[in-house]
């Protein structure tokens, strides 16, 4: 039996819960039921679990729309007209920006296409993007499409950066050095901050500055960094970033992103942009003008009137991440990982299975990725879920991510995810 298994293990987690400086506040949240308790939920990073705050919250929204209908835009208790300002100061604080530099609008790909037609200018001496070999393929999508629109062929002029051999990370100079050397030819770097896969956090303000240097326009794509590391954007000079809200931001399945532009380019004319009657400056929006009055701020990136249910939820959220706020997740976000780190050790010692997320904790975020060998993660992950009930997610064919979210992650749901791990490696499947 492992020492993950021992009961010592398990008072020790409690332990840790009790004395942690940070208190949990996992009873703000449902947590999907197991047996009669409730699940070890470690899939924040796929899908954030639900505020029980939030019922009443939408239903504030639907009374508003019930009793005013269209006058909920001026006069609901959060007027729909201007609904998505309250939102500005709070996801700014979230990702390290001056409130105007954000904005949350659409969904992830989105934006991102949406501000690849502002910082995606290529020239044939100057049109290559760089991501990374490990990028999401949504990511890996739109910029091969962008690559495509603008009549390059995608295959030649998307760079495609691949960790170290026997690596599973990129590391954050090996992509300065790349830019050092190529980046004449790179138009657009579009990283994902924290990468989905390995886990690994890149040094966003060191590629910056390397991109910038060699003279590409750098984006970064915030999916699985928004509510998961601190960020400092606007210091950091990134010229744009996009994140959605559904994983570390608990704001309910394809609801709304987010998305920054630095404050530089906010007045900046010559940037192509496409627009929409959100766009327009919202003094003069009824005047019904036939071209856009131009807005200083993210703003500007905007097309449509927002969907307010949604933007609801990603209000809840970002109070909720505004009340502790994230130096406070992050510092135990980093306590509860290193403890889920040790115990997968101990699970893996012995086993077929290995973490492969950079080891040093200023380069990850709260996701561990294991490589298990020789096995389909899938029927591993059905295993954990129903007789565990431990969530983690699978990433075909060989990697379990398991993310403990510092908002309702406790370390006992660690202790059962290692513990839980062990017997199902050893038992085989069924
Ligand atoms: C989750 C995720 C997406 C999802 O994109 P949507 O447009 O929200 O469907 C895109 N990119 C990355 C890196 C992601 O992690």
């Amino acid at each position: 039996m492992s020492l993950a298994r021992q009961p010592g293990h398990e008072r020790h987690a409690l332990e840790l819960d009790a004395g942690d400086p940070l208190p949990t506040r996992r009873a703000e949240f449902h947590i999907p039921p197991h047996g009669g308790g409730e699940a070890a939920y470690f899939a924040g990073n796929s899908l954030g679990l639900q505020p029980r705050a939030l019922r009443a919250r939408l239903g504030e929204e639907l009374d508003d729309w019930a009793g005013l209908a269209v006058e909920g835009h001026l006069e609901g208790r959060r007027p729909w007209f201007s609904y998505h300002e309250l939102l500005r100061g709070p996801a700014a604080r979230l990702v390290g920006a001056l409130p105007r530099e954000v904005v949350v609008m659409n969904s992830l790909t989105v934006n991102l296409h949406l501000l690849m037609v502002s910082f995606y200018r290529p020239t044939p001496e100057r049109h290559t993007i760089l991501i990374e070999d490990a990028a999401f393929p949504s990511d890996s999508y739109a910029v091969r499409s962008q690559a495509a629109f603008h009549g390059y062929d995608p295959d030649e002029a998307v760079i495609r950066l691949m960790p170290r051999e026997g690596e599973a990370a990129l590391r954050s100079e090996d992509v300065v050095a790349y830019l050092a050397e190529h980046g004449h030819k790179v138009a657009l770097v579009l990283l994902g901050a924290v990468n989905y896969y390995s886990g690994e956090l890149l040094d966003v303000a060191a590629i910056t500055a390397a991109g910038h240097a060699a003279g590409a326009a750098v984006g970064w794509d915030l999916a699985h960094a928004a509510g998961n590391v601190e960020l400092r954007l606007h210091d950091a000079g990134a010229d744009w970033a996009a994140w959605c809200s559904y994983k570390y931001l608990n704001a309910g399945p394809g609801s709304l992103a987010g998305a920054f532009v630095h404050e530089r380019h906010l007045a900046d004319r010559s940037l192509p942009k496409l627009a929409g009657w959100w766009s327009t400056d919202p003094a003069t929006r009824f005047q019904m003008a036939p071209a856009v009055s131009p807005v200083d701020s993210a703003d500007a990136w905007q097309l449509s009137n927002p969907p307010i249910l949604s933007m609801a939820a990603v209000l809840l959220s970002l109070e909720m991440f505004d009340q502790t706020g994230m130096p406070a997740l992050r510092a135990k976000s980093l306590r509860l990982t290193a403890y889920l780190e040790a115990l997968l050790d101990e699970v893996c010692a012995g086993r077929p299975a290995r973490i492969v997320t950079p080891r040093e904790p200023g380069r990850r975020g709260a996701q561990l990725s294991v490589r298990v060998h020789g096995r389909d993660v899938g029927p591993l992950t059905e295993r954990l879920r129903r007789e565990h009930g431990v969530f983690v997610d699978a990433r075909r064919p060989d990697v379990l991510r398991l993310a403990p979210a510092p908002l309702y992650s406790t370390f006992h749901d660690c202790w059962r995810a290692a513990a839980a791990l062990a017997a199902v490696l050893d038992d085989g499947w069924r």
